[in-house]
């Protein structure tokens, strides 16, 4: 069974895939299914509404099942920010480094500085089923930037008093929001499959 994973980023598109084939599924990107899914609206206010828009852009233009993940950064002392706006709050041309450092500033002298990844993965289906989890992964903005692993917001992210930037791979998927989603989603969609597709 085909389906297409709704992501431009390599990275992403990895981890999804290395879930998804135990299940007997092919995942393809959408260069692989030779389609251009183009700048989506991501308008929702939440990481599974957006992830949802995603999932269910991809779906209606291949006719594939599909599935999306939406995640960023939530700062306690930022009430939650910046949230769904992670990958754009420091403007559209800004690098992970900017960002960072602009949350580093906006915490200078801040005592409180929990904080918490989120990513929501959502999978849409041609017959407008659809499947959404939510993992989240809970610690603490570091005063300064360290470690070279992991990518984004990672410097900066403290788990268990470690930056994620001195996890390897295999330790941050883990305990990561991502390796969460991805567990809890690929169970459902094993009891998705086996309910609907078991024959086919
Ligand atoms: P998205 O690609 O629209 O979901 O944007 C995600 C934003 O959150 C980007 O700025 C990422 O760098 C950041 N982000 C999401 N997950 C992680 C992570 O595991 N580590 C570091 N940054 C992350």
């Amino acid at each position: 069974m085909k389906f297409i994973i709704a992501t431009n980023n390599a990275k992403k598109l990895v981890e999804l895939e290395r879930i998804l084939s135990p299940l007997g599924i092919d995942a393809v990107s959408p260069k692989d299914a030779g389609v251009n899914l183009g700048d989506v609206d991501e308008n929702g206010s939440t990481f599974k509404e957006n992830s949802f828009i995603k999932a269910e852009a991809a779906c209606r233009k291949t006719g594939l099942p599909a599935i999306a993940d939406d995640s960023g950064i939530c700062v306690d002392f930022l009430g939650g920010g910046p949230g769904i706006y992670s990958a754009r709050f420091a403007g559209e041309e800004a690098s992970d480094t900017d960002r960072n450092d602009l949350i580093l500033e906006k915490l200078d002298g801040v005592k409180e500085r929990g904080a918490h990844y989120t990513c929501a993965i959502t999978c849409v289906f041609p017959n407008g089923d659809s499947l959404q989890v939510e993992g989240k992964c809970f610690g603490e903005i570091a005063l300064e930037p360290d470690g070279e692993h992991g990518f984004g917001y990672d410097p900066i992210f403290l788990y268990e008093g470690k930056s994620f930037g001195n996890y390897s791979d295999e330790e941050k998927d883990k305990v990561s929001h991502r390796g969460i989603a991805l567990r809890m989603m690929e169970k459902e969609l094993r009891k998705y499959l086996e309910e609907n597709y078991a024959d086919k």
